[in-house]
């Protein structure tokens, strides 16, 4: 199975066809300098020169002699930097999915557009083969709340989606993986850590199989120090040169991107290589910058053991990763209180390449196993495009369902607003619902229940034929009722409870309820789903580490509605869902169809 790998650049392409089963590259390109006049090529050993031309004049000018030397791919994989809140998993590409790309070169202003700019030029010459967008960011999407959240104000965090992402997902993923089939042991019952030190840096906390904590955050800034940029740093020093040395957001953008990590600690280079030689011959700067990378790096470490509640392999990867022997030895000096012991010799003697990924480190009574592995984002990439490619039918289902959360509420009659609000009083509508000619009021109540009561539960607009109120299972325990599981308007014979309400309070029969599952939806929504009104269906919930399937879901349908799926606090907790979210119907052949079952809850009734 060959598949196409791409890595667009702003004025590079990097690409090969791999074997996604074997690894194997089938031919490999590369281009450089694209937008001058002096761009250049090689595809496989052969060299050529493309003059003034740009990455769409480039792949043009490559795929056909690709095409020709490895026969066409089964699909193409596109590296993308950043997927944002979106893209979770590698994703096939339609216009939709482009448009979102480019909407999200906000988040990576250098990679994004340019990764985008590949994906268009290479769909336009292999428009018939599936592609595929591999996303830097999407390994880290089971990162949990606690690692994701920056410690800010809520509405600045809401206002500019403030929020850590974590890169070079790709390789984390690909080297925990060799880790686990070195050890020979499944994934999942592993914790490993995860260190990519190339140019950039980043390490990894990766617990059972999901990353769980990473070092670079809502840019590839935070972290490791690196080449040249300087990882994590007081926000203080940054208000001092602004507020001392006039610099502005460009200027430090330069200053701690491009003039900082190895290259402004040493002086003189970013690369590894020219800071081990001079350290040697004693240059002071860089040796502390070496020291600064190793005991930075050591102290992640440290931190990723603890936040794991332990770690069963340590793993470098990157050209400084992969290479050097003495950041490795350096770097896990003092680790010895953890079990990893490094044995020196095999550390001197490590190789690693594409056709043997991993070497072993650690002596033989290690706790912890030591690995360096050869850093192969590109077969990664072709395996997941390949695996993508082969379950296309069960996954290319881009009908999501908007989800919304339903908290507490009461419907009421008009004689109800009249006892509890004052004879002729007007409900007040405070915001509209998402369903049209719904909106929530500003007229809130007090339940009482048997137990307890809960104050200050908002009232629903407009005005029902009978008083319903709408709680979840955890509410129902808490004021100590017994409410049936009920469609909407389906009150009869339910648990009663009291209203009370600034003018008065009333007693009601019936009318409390927990509220089934269902998802609204338009006649023509109904049709590309392939449901009918009243269906049940299963949807299956994709959240960041808990996935939720829900089963008896009703499906609703009239002109009047908007699609959307709703559920109680108690169902959105259960899944973490807080907002944005969607969900799919749960698919089991071809394009998602439905599970459409009869299930006990209807017999039950
Ligand atoms: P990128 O992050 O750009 O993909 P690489 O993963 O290729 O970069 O890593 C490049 C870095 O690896 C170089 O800057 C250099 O510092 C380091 N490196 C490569 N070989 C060695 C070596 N033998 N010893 C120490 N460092 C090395």
């Amino acid at each position: 199975m060959n598949v196409l790998v791409l890595n667009a650049g702003s004025s590079s392409l990097k690409g090969a066809v791999i074997d996604a089963q074997t690894g194997k590259r089938v031919v490999t390109l590369a281009a450089q300098r694209l937008g001058t006049p002096d761009a250049t090529a090689q595809v496989g050993t052969r060299e050529l020169r493309l003059g003034d031309t740009d990455m769409a004049g480039a792949l043009d000018a490559l795929l056909p002699m690709l095409v020709s030397a490895s026969g066409r791919p089964v699909g193409v994989g596109h590296r993308v930097v950043h997927g944002g809140e979106r893209f979770t998993a590698p994703t096939l590409i339609d216009d939709t999915v482009l448009e979102a790309i480019d909407a999200l070169s906000s988040l990576a202003p250098l990679h994004n557009p340019a990764n985008a700019a590949g994906v268009r030029a290479a769909l336009s010459l292999l428009p018939d083969v599936p592609h595929v967008a591999v996303f830097d960011t999407a390994f880290h999407a089971t990162l949990p709340r606690r690692a994701r959240s920056y410690a800010l104000p809520g509405d600045v965090v809401e206002a500019h989606g403030i929020r850590r992402y974590g890169f070079h997902g790709t390789s984390h993923a690909w080297c925990a993986r060799q880790v686990a089939d070195a050890l020979k042991q499944d994934i999942r019952d592993l914790r490993i850590i995860t260190c990519h030190l190339g140019n950039g840096a980043s390490a990894c906390a990766v617990e059972y199989g999901r990353s769980v904590e990473t070092s670079m955050g809502m840019t590839p800034l935070e972290g490791l120090v690196m080449g040249t940029r300087s990882g994590d740093l007081d926000p203080g020093v940054l208000l001092l040169l602004m507020r001392e040395a006039g610099l502005d957001a460009d200027a430090l953008d330069a200053l701690l991107n491009r003039r900082s990590g190895l290259a402004g600690l040493s002086g003189t280079s970013n690369d590894m290589r020219d800071i081990e030689a001079r350290a040697a011959q004693g240059d002071e700067r860089c040796r502390l910058a070496l020291h600064v990378f190793t005991h930075r790096l050591r102290k992640q470490i440290g931190a990723y053991a603890a936040a794991m509640g332990g770690v069963d392999a340590i793993a470098f990867t990157g050209g400084i990763g992969e290479n050097s022997a003495l950041v490795r030895h350096r770097t896990l000096q003092r680790l010895g209180f953890l079990g990893a012991r490094l044995d020196e010799d095999a550390n001197r003697d490590a190789r690693v390449s594409a056709d043997a990924p991993v070497a072993r480190l650690d002596e033989r009574n290690s706790r912890v196993a030591l690995m360096a592995v050869a850093c192969d984002e590109q077969r990664e990439i072709a395996r997941q495009t390949a695996a993508l490619v082969a379950e296309r039918d069960r996954v290319d289902n881009p009908m999501v369902i908007p989800i919304a959360v339903s908290a507490r509420h009461i419907h009421l009659t008009r004689e109800a607003v009249d006892v509890l609000f004052g004879s002729g009083h007007a409900l007040t509508p405070y915001r509209p619902l998402s369903q049209p000619g719904q909106f929530a009021c500003e007229e809130k109540l007090t339940i009482v229940g048997p137990k307890r009561r809960i104050e200050g539960v908002r009232v629903l607009g407009p005005e029902r034929r009978a008083c319903q109120v709408e709680v979840s299972r955890t509410d129902e325990f808490f004021l100590g009722l017994d409410a049936p599981v009920r469609d909407s308007g389906d009150v009869a014979n339910s648990t009663g409870c009291t209203l009370i309400g600034p003018a008065g309070s009333l007693r009601l029969a019936e009318g409390v309820i927990c509220a089934r599952r269902h998802i609204h939806m338009t006649p023509e929504d109904a049709e590309r789903f392939g449901v009918h009104d009243r269906d049940v269906v299963e949807v299956a919930v994709h959240s960041a580490g808990r996935d939720l399937t829900f089963g008896d879901v009703l499906i609703r349908v009239s002109p009047r509605y908007r699609l959307e799926m709703h559920l109680d606090t108690d169902e959105a907790n259960a899944a973490e869902i807080t907002g944005g979210h969607t969900g799919s119907l749960v698919g089991t052949s071809a394009r998602a169809q439905l599970v459409r079952r009869g299930v006990g809850f209807d017999a039950a009734r």
